[in-house]
């Protein structure tokens, strides 16, 4: 059965020029692009995304690193769509990541890894309300 999935495409990727050959991938790898789009969030918006690391050491830093320019959230579908795109961005650490993957080919650090992808499907449900109103997802 379809599954829809939350990514964000970090200011990092971004800022590097990555965005549309990070899209090729998702797109080769089978996902329909259900909403996009280019937003700049500010600390406290990026606080209230990452509500579940808030007693992580790096909360200061991610919450820092991902409002410091555009990334671009976006929600994904395919059959098994969460975990096919973890399996696609990665590991966490991009040196611990896989060949062909979109950390191992686009993300310098852990801190600043090129793209987010949901873990769960409550998680997915919380990301893909955060950004985009129903009536962006039909
Ligand atoms: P994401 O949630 O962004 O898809 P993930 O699920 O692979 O990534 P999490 O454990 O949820 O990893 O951590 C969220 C984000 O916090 C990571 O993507 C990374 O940007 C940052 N992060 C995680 N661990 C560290 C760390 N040890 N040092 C710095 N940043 C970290
Ligand atoms: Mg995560």
């Amino acid at each position: 059965m379809s599954q829809r999935t939350f990514s964000i495409i970090k200011p990092d990727a971004v800022g590097k020029g990555h965005t549309a050959a990070i899209l090729a991938d998702i797109a080769a790898a089978g996902f329909k692009i259900v909403a996009i789009k280019r937003i700049s969030i500010s600390k406290a918006q990026a606080e209230g995304f990452y509500a579940v690391h808030a007693a992580r050491p790096f909360f200061a830093g991610l919450t820092e690193f991902m409002s410091s320019g555009p990334i671009f959230p976006m929600v994904l579908e395919k059959e098994n769509a969460i975990a096919d795109l973890r399996k696609l961005m990665g590991a966490t650490d991009p040196a611990k990541a896989e060949a062909g993957t979109i950390r191992k080919k686009y993300a310098e650090s852990i801190g600043e890894n090129a793209i987010h992808g949901s873990d769960a499907e409550d998680t997915a449900a919380f990301e893909i309300g955060y950004f985009f109103a129903g009536i962006e997802l039909k």
